[in-house]
């Protein structure tokens, strides 16, 4: 499934053809990837950034790219773990980075549409949530009101409502951050995966199949760490969702998001000149569902049955981390040692978050004072996330054991129907065999990160791991990590 987004034209980049060395290498060129390169290099630092596939190809160019300090009813999550100045601290870094995108929008000629977010009710529950959030929100200074949000085309209770805030065209964005960088001296390399990282005197090296880049820095932007050092995995879920473009029979003039699960997001975007309706959400863990397809079936159903949209014309999915103590994981992958950085854990909330947390790391990077109590990657606020690390590891380690025994009770794996995948035993070992567009691929159902067993995802036709959320196509070939190297033939 491809998203409008990625039909946007993309220039072509090399691979790391050699050796070099930088001031900074990037690992990852997603929208957290690309704005901490741009500061970098905007900074005087000599930047090299890695890519495993091109530019936005993961979770940036697959998102619904609202720009908001408004986030569903992430404010209330956050007050409900924290003190309110970590809220305070936590909008404060969000709108240092939502000022930088929209004068970053402005001056490179990126279009980003002025609209109010809107958090919505449907049920009595939904609504102590959205006035929650509305308390919140304004104890933070934002200046948020109560909406009856009766434009909605479907029964609402109303919602919690902010000017002001704005949305774009999420690839669009990528193509002027890369430009940005090249006429900025820095250097973005596509199809050049970092399949190992050491430090070394001379500094930190990330390893491709190419050729190896020593840097005084190595920031991990690949939304899932790549490095297992820091046990980042064990600190946040992979969440999956799925979003869709349709022809409209009723447009928005605001961004939506539904207090309530399942998830429901709306907003007008632009495809081959016409207005489309773009709907996302109906999220779960990555790999965690009996059918996939079944979650975007079921965003589809709301889209016809509520807003009465028409044809589709786009559908998609993707996935973002969720932290256990709802806060970025921001600064070095361990403590003490600033050679490595990382941001992740946005929650979904990936563009004010990634440009918040790239101030942040390009301050560190260049020794500036600059910190964020709430963008941290280690703190003392973690400890609130414990009950949630151990839920969730919990049901990692169930996920391992579950897998694990379906394949050595599944027997000889039988040939799949087209489109379809199985899990079974081979010769002694689990093997992941699936048919895709007539070609029959076997290879190993082992995850190479942890040693988890994939499953199949009907949707996007990809062999996913329930445990940390790397991807694999049918041939084995990475998609996303955590995991950086394939699944081997079997
Ligand atoms: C369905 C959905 C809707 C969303 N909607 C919104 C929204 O409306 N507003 C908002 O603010 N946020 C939203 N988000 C979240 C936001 O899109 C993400 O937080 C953000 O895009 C993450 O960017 P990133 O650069 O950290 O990760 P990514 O975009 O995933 O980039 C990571 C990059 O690293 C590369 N990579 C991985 N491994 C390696 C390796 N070993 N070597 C080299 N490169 C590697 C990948 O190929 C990828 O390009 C949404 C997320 C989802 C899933």
């Amino acid at each position: 499934m491809t998203s409008l987004w990625l039909e946007h034209p993309q220039a072509a980049r090399a691979v790391l053809p050699d050796d070099a060395t930088c001031d900074i290498v990037v690992v990852g060129a997603g929208v957290t990837g690309l704005v901490t390169a741009v500061q970098a290099a905007r900074a005087g630092l000599s930047v090299i950034v890695l890519e495993a596939r091109t530019a936005g190809a993961a979770t940036t160019g697959n998102t619904t790219a609202k720009v908001s300090l408004l986030q569903g009813t992430k404010l209330r999550r956050i007050r409900r773990a924290h003190p309110l100045s970590i809220v305070r601290s936590y909008v404060d870094a969000n709108r240092r980075g939502q000022e930088w995108l929209w004068d970053f929008c402005e001056a490179s000629g990126v279009v980003a549409e002025t609209q109010a977010a809107i958090t919505y009710a449907t049920s009595a529950a939904g609504e102590a949530r959205v006035r929650a959030e509305l308390d919140v929100a304004r104890e933070v200074g934002l200046d948020a009101g109560w909406t009856d949000a009766a434009e909605l085309p479907f029964p609402v209770i109303g919602g919690v409502r902010l000017e002001d805030q704005f949305q774009i065209h999420p690839i669009e964005l990528v193509e002027a951050l890369a430009a940005d960088l090249q006429a900025n001296g820095g250097v973005l390399h596509e199809h050049s995966r970092v399949q190992d990282v050491s430090r070394s005197d001379a500094g930190v090296e990330a390893r491709t199949g190419t050729g190896t880049v020593t840097a005084r820095h190595l920031v991990v932007a690949t939304s899932m760490p790549v490095l297992d050092r820091g046990g980042f995995f064990a600190r946040q879920t992979p969440q999956r969702s799925y979003a869709a473009a349709l022809r409209p029979r009723w447009l928005p003039d605001a961004m939506y998001l539904s207090a309530e699960a399942p998830s429901r997001s709306i907003r007008r975007a632009e495809w081959q000149g016409d207005a489309v309706l773009l709907v996302g959400g109906y999220g779960h863990v990555t790999g965690r569902v009996d059918s996939e397809a079944g979650h975007l079936a079921d965003l589809l159903d709301w889209a016809h049955s509520d807003l009465g949209a028409g044809e589709v014309t786009h559908t998609w999915s993707a996935q973002d981390q969720s932290p256990v103590d709802e806060l970025p994981y921001v600064g070095p992958l361990l403590p003490g040692d600033d050679r490595v950085l990382v941001a992740t854990g946005f929650d979904k909330w990936g563009f004010t978050n990634a440009a918040g947390a790239a101030e942040l790391l390009t301050a560190r990077m260049t020794g500036r004072e600059l910190d964020s109590e709430a963008m941290r990657s280690w703190s003392p606020w973690e400890a609130t996330g414990i009950p949630r690390a151990l839920v969730a590891n919990g049901a990692v380690g169930y996920r391992m054991a579950q897998g694990w025994l379906r394949a050595y009770v599944g027997g000889q794996p039988p040939q799949p129907a087209e489109g379809t995948g199985t899990v079974a035993q081979r010769a002694g070992k689990p093997a992941a065999v699936c048919t895709v567009d007539g070609v029959t691929h076997e290879v190993s159902a082992v995850c190479p990160h942890m040693h988890g067993i994939v499953c199949w995802n009907d949707a996007e036709q990809s062999w996913d791991c329930p445990l940390h959320g790397s991807r694999f196509a049918p041939d084995g070939h990475v998609l996303e990590g955590p995991a950086t190297r394939p699944l081997p033939p079997h």
